[in-house]
């Protein structure tokens, strides 16, 4: 079977009022150093705007990472910055998107589509 292609993720991400910056580094980066001397997959500083992400993952462990580091980005953006109990709640949310995002493909078309029409009638999606 053929090897697929690498995937291409934005050089850029937007969130909130923040930009980031993606980059991927070597596993062994001190970028990707956890705060318990564990090796992190990913990980990211608002300050100065980057998120690195482990390169030689699979496809499907990077795009876990991908947005595992997005919903840390969304959280940090809502001002719960480093809460108690925040990896396992960021992992659960990750995991459960992934899944869903695998198994209902439709959904995540429809809510895009939703997404697209409301940003095109200048509506915001409602932060609650
Ligand atoms: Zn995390």
């Amino acid at each position: 079977m053929a090897k697929a292609p690498p995937m291409r993720w934005p050089k850029r991400i937007r969130i909130g009022y923040r930009t980031l910056r993606v980059r991927f580094v070597n596993p062994s980066s001190a970028a990707l150093d956890g705060r318990n001397g564990s090796q992190c997959l990913g990980s990211q500083k608002t300050q100065p705007g980057e998120m690195w992400v482990a390169t030689g993952q699979d496809r499907e462990e990077e795009a876990n990472t991908v947005l595992h580091e997005v919903i840390h980005a969304v959280l940090k953006n809502a001002a719960h910055d480093g809460f108690e109990g925040e990896e396992r709640i960021v992992g659960a949310i990750t995991a459960g998107l992934c899944q869903s995002m695998q198994d209902d493909p439709q959904l995540w078309r429809a809510m895009r589509q939703v997404i697209r029409l409301s940003k095109k009638a200048g509506r915001e999606i409602e932060v609650r």
